[in-house]
């Protein structure tokens, strides 16, 4: 095994398990999970500037505005609690948002992409649940929590997002295409990246298989 990693970025479309994975890696490494889509949430939740204008963007299934979100990152990246490193989860999602991050990392990130067909993410977005409070997203067939519409985490209740909905999915999977798979070879050619290939595997394989990249 190679020294553990501090800073490790999860790439993959929206629905390819990148908010599962994370939480389950940020138990073994001690490392905090950095999930850009929970932060605005609860930007939206507070009714912030921020989250009024990033709100516009996630309902139609756009992107929120690159310097928005480097100055949101760049803040929470500079909390101590991120000083021995991170799991970055949404984030970046364009070339320049990539850019912007290797200048400040300060040790060389590993990357995983998270590789599913579109079929199959369309399926499991549709019928994905996420905690209103801490953001765990749980599916209602595959992973159901223990207690139905409750978080097993925090116990907060589980909602549909608004931005699951068929249409907004579908936008925001063209989204994923255009803006953010350039960056698989923008990193393939710069850091350690490896691909997981998701489909046919249940969580705890796929856990198996990250966890080998360390
Ligand atoms: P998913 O991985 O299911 O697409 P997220 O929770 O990561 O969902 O993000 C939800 C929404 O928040 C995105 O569709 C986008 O509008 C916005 N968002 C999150 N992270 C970024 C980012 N790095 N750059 C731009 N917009 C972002």
């Amino acid at each position: 095994m190679n020294s553990l990693p501090h800073v490790i970025i999860l790439l993959g479309a929206p629905g390819s398990g990148k908010g599962t994975q994370a939480a389950l890696i940020q138990e073994r490494l001690h490392l905090p999970h950095i999930s850009t889509g929970d932060i605005l949430r609860n930007q939206i939740k507070q009714k912030t500037d921020l989250g009024k204008q990033a709100k516009e963007c996630i309902d139609q299934g756009h992107l929120v505005p690159d310097p928005l979100i480097l100055d949101m990152v760049f803040k929470r990246l500079s909390e101590p609690d991120c000083a021995k490193g991170y799991i970055l989860d949404g984030v970046p999602r364009t070339i320049p948002q990539a850019e912007a991050l290797d200048t400040f990392f300060t040790s060389s990130p590993l990357i995983i992409n998270f590789s599913l067909p579109k079929e199959l993410i369309l399926e499991r977005l549709s019928l994905r649940i996420s905690c209103s409070q801490c953001g765990q997203p749980y599916h209602r067939l595959y992973s159901p929590p223990k207690q139905p519409e409750v978080c097993d985490r925090c116990q907060g209740p589980l909602i549909q997002r608004p931005d699951d909905s068929q249409e907004v999915i579908l936008k925001r999977l063209e989204i994923y295409s255009l803006q953010t798979e350039p960056l698989l070879k923008f990193y393939s050619e710069r850091h350690r990246f490896y691909t997981i290939d998701c489909s046919q595997k249940n969580k705890e394989q796929i856990y198996t298989e990250l966890v080998s990249f360390f």
